[in-house]
């Protein structure tokens, strides 16, 4: 007789429903796997017949035939053995067919019987329901997950004969273990705990209302890694269809705590990780999320940035570009999101006593200007070119630390209301960009100028050879967040004059 049920394997932060079809019949004792099985799962023959033998189920002493199915997709790990398992009893007749047919099942088998955590079942629940399969049995620890996927029946199952039990009908599903507790909204780092460093504070307000991508350079200790960590706290939070994305991608790196992710993420990956923690990669089918994936619609920072590896630094050129990150190996390739707020933070030079990017030593710096030049270049081209705001930090006097700091709260509803004044104006021009990070230099230029003034501000530095295009470029996208931020209806000659002081001393950051 020949029985199926449904599962799912991950690709990516995706995942793919599984047909698990067992033949059970005539023939020597045995199981055969077939359909693009790796290891993990030929090794379910044994996980399964071991977890039956605990189950109080009757094991077929017969040949059984096990499919999955579409053939042409890989399939890893062990998340198929329970869904094999009741494939092979109803098969056998021991659980009803229809029950089985018309549910995902999801999870390892321990040899005892006792069903174990997986990963991806966020993403395993959309594409469920996207397909319309009404049920979803999953491990007990992964329900609060599923369930964030509303409009799917969601049971837990902690072990084989409790997951024969459901589908019986006999027993109840399980709603799963209790979470942590629900993100508490007050417990982000909070701008009032950064004394002084008013200017840099001040960028950091108006990187989050235009979306700019940040670059900070300073000595050591001076509060660049604070601002970064504050960032995430003055973005508004995640839409509802943002938040379960970016919970799915947890889900699927075995991150997930089953609540939904409301605030953008924050991933600070040291310079010291290998190419693929920071990147994504994967190898034998098997695909690694990359911070640069967990940042998606959140603030990815590099601290130390010169000291990232080269083609680490290059492989963010693509992702900066269209938001999305490829992995291609021989065996795999897949498509992954990664659209991040990139803060970057640099010291002046290699012994962090520089007196400015790549430009003279200062009293104790004690490296070679060689050295300092090789430095401050690792940061050229693709990535330098894309961060619209560059500010260098000194360390803070005493008279600042004892100034009373803005707290995030009072600065959050400035943003949120740039935020809409751009949302506003792309939307009037039908143009499909939310903020103004995203609109490109020649449309800017072209539909969207500063007042006279502020225009004639720009042509005289392109003219005068202080700005490139490009520059002026970045710099008018940061005049209108500052237009954004004050309420005008465009930029003015203040807006852009300030604009330029924030993006730095070019010659120097492209040495
Ligand atoms: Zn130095």
């Amino acid at each position: 007789m020949v029985a199926r049920t449904l599962s799912f394997v991950t690709l990516g932060v995706d995942a793919r429903l599984v047909v698990v079809e067992a033949d059970v019949g005539p023939g020597l004792p045995g199981i055969k796997i077939v359909g693009l099985a790796d290891a993990a799962i030929s090794e379910a023959r044994d996980r399964v017949r071991a977890a039956a033998s605990h189950s109080d189920v009757e094991w077929p002493r017969t040949r059984i035939t096990i499919a999955l199915l579409p053939a042409g997709l890989p399939k890893r790990g062990a998340v198929l053995d329970a869904a094999i398992a009741v494939a092979i009893l109803a098969a056998s007749d021991q659980v009803p067919a229809a029950a089985a047919a018309g549910t995902v099942i999801a999870g390892e088998l321990g040899l005892d019987g006792r069903i174990h955590a997986t990963r991806g079942v966020i993403a395993a629940a959309l594409t469920a329901r996207r397909q319309g399969v009404a049920r979803m049995l999953v491990p007990e620890v992964n329900v609060a997950e599923a369930r964030l996927v509303p409009g799917l029946e969601v049971g837990g199952v902690s072990t084989l004969a409790h997951l024969v039990g459901v589908l019986r009908g006999d027993r109840a599903p399980g709603d799963g273990e209790t979470g942590p507790p629900p993100e508490d909204p007050g417990s982000a780092p909070d701008l009032a705990d950064v004394h002084g460093q008013d200017e840099a504070r001040r960028a950091l307000e108006i990187a989050a209302a235009g979306a700019h991508h940040l670059a900070m350079v300073g000595p050591p200790g001076v509060g660049k890694t604070l601002l970064a960590e504050r960032l995430p706290g003055l973005l508004p939070e995640l839409s509802d269809d943002d938040a379960v994305e970016v919970t799915a991608i947890r889900s699927v790196a075995g991150r997930a705590a089953g609540i939904l992710v409301r605030r953008p993420p924050f991933e600070a990956p040291h310079h010291s990780a290998s190419p693929v923690a920071v990147i994504g990669g994967g190898q034998s089918g098997r695909v690694h999320v990359g911070a640069v994936t967990l940042a998606h619609r959140g603030v990815l920072f590099l601290d130390e940035a010169p000291e990232f590896p080269r083609g680490v630094l290059e492989a963010l050129r693509q992702p900066l570009e269209s938001g999305t990150i490829r992995i291609a190996r021989s065996d795999l390739a897949v498509q992954l999101p990664a659209r991040f707020h990139l803060v970057i933070a640099a010291n002046p030079c290699p012994c962090g006593r520089g007196s400015g990017m790549g430009s003279s030593a200062g009293a104790e710096c004690s490296c070679s200007s060689l050295q300092r030049r090789r430095y401050a270049s690792r940061l050229s081209g693709p990535i330098l070119d894309r961060l619209d705001l560059r500010i260098t930090l000194g360390r803070p006097t005493l008279g600042d630390l004892g100034l009373a700091s803005e707290a995030s709260c009072a600065v959050a509803p400035r943003i949120a209301e740039a935020r809409a004044r751009a949302r506003h104006r792309w939307a009037q021009a039908s143009l499909p960009w939310a903020t103004n990070a995203e609109v490109p230099g020649p449309l800017l230029r072209r539909r969207f100028p500063p007042d006279p003034d502020a225009g004639a501000l720009l042509r005289q530095a392109v003219s005068g050879g202080a700005l490139s295009l490009r520059g002026a470029d970045r710099v008018l996208r940061v005049g209108w967040t500052l237009a954004d931020l004050s309420g005008r209806e465009r930029p003015v000659a203040d807006d852009i004059g300030y604009a330029m002081s924030l993006r730095g001393v070019e010659s120097v950051w492209a040495a």
